[in-house]
């Protein structure tokens, strides 16, 4: 069959029609028709080629929600009719060390939706079926997407820094990642505060659950919070200052980052050392913990706030985003 999509045909140029053949759904995958694809700041790395890795045509879109259309014939999970979700994802090896224990998104030999195949912002997109995710029916399909990267990122980064309840928990980067960490950490028991570079959404924090906001000026935010956090999360895709975020930390606090710009961190020293503090980053998540995060976000009301788009206006999408004007996600609808 013929997928009608969109793509770029070199770094940094906007998206043009076109289109691919998917001959065969092969045994372990599924096709599945795009409803919906959210815009993730890493579609806009890939397009610029930011990375490096970038391969033309690149369709992006890895935050889709769609329709199975058909099974592969090994696959036993999926039915043709049903509503599910894919992310960054396309496969891992599944019987590596990683793989094993259950943290395939850390697989050496993981693909990507948009790496090593062609993405969401299309009519139809195959993949692996284990990286096909059946979505509760409570989260709205115009809506869900961003879940399945931007949510998903937020959710095991915290995670996997210590987050439980009761914690004091800064969020740098008030965009599709900043505005789901807000949600899962407030909803789910700790104490929040938004570090934001845009006064409006200062003023917006409250509404997506934060309990304090302050605003970031010259790259430093303007004041302190009154008392020490526990994780910082920094999903900002520019370089921010290492130091000053550390230092916002308690004894054993984690500084985590989710933003993926290219240059080198700086970082001092001492802050680390005379307070035990951590750095670590982290990436998306596993399918585990994506069934984990999916239950949460329907439990808790973790729910993305969405601008939606016709795919046919995906430029005008694109350059909001790159503009940093989206509340707080942009989605293209089929
Ligand atoms: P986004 O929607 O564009 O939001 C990024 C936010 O960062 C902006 O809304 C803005 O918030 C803040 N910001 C501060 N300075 C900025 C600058 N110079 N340029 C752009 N934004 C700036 O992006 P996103 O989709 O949340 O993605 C954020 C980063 O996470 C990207 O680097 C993306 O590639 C990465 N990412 C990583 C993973 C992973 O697996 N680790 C997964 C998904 C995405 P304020 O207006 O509040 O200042
Ligand atoms: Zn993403």
């Amino acid at each position: 069959m013929r997928v009608n999509a969109y793509a770029a045909l070199g770094p940094a140029q906007a998206v043009v029609p076109w289109s691919y053949e998917i001959n065969d759904v092969q045994p372990h995958e599924v096709l599945v028709r795009v409803l919906a694809c959210g815009i993730c700041h890493s579609d806009v790395h890939m397009i610029d080629n930011d990375w490096g890795f970038s391969r033309y045509p690149l369709v992006p879109g890895h935050e889709i929600v769609g329709v199975v259309e058909s099974v592969g014939a090994h696959v036993q999970t999926l039915q043709t009719g049903q509503r599910v979700g894919i992310g960054w994802q396309r496969s891992a090896c599944g019987h590596c060390e990683d793989c094993l224990r259950g943290q395939d998104h850390l697989c050496d030999e993981s693909t990507g939706v948009i790496t090593h195949g062609y993405g969401g912002f299309a009519s139809h997109v195959a993949v692996d079926a284990r990286y096909c995710f059946p979505l509760p029916e409570s989260l709205p399909t115009e809506s869900a997407g961003p879940l399945l990267c931007g949510g998903i990122t937020v959710y095991s980064a915290l995670r996997a820094a210590g987050m439980g309840s009761g914690l004091r928990i800064g969020v740098v980067g008030l965009g599709g990642l900043g505005h789901l960490a807000i949600q899962f950490a407030s909803r789910m028991g700790n104490h929040v505060t938004a570090f934001t570079t845009t006064e409006a959404k200062a003023y917006e924090a409250s509404k997506l659950g934060a309990h304090d906001a302050i605003l970031i000026r010259d790259g430093r935010p303007v004041r302190r919070p009154p008392r020490p956090l526990h994780i910082v999360l920094n999903t900002v895709p520019a370089p921010t200052p290492t130091d000053v975020y550390l230092d916002l930390l308690g004894s054993d606090g984690v500084l985590c980052y989710v933003g993926a710009p290219t240059t080198p961190l700086s970082v001092p020293l001492w802050p680390l050392l005379v307070k035990r503090r951590r750095i670590m980053g982290s990436p998306i998540g596993s399918r585990a913990t994506i069934i984990e995060m999916l239950e949460n976000a329907a439990a808790f009301g973790v729910r993305p706030m969405v601008e939606t788009y016709p795919l046919a206006r995906v430029n005008d999408a694109l350059e909001r985003v790159r503009r940093n004007v989206v509340r707080y996600r942009a989605v293209l609808l089929a």
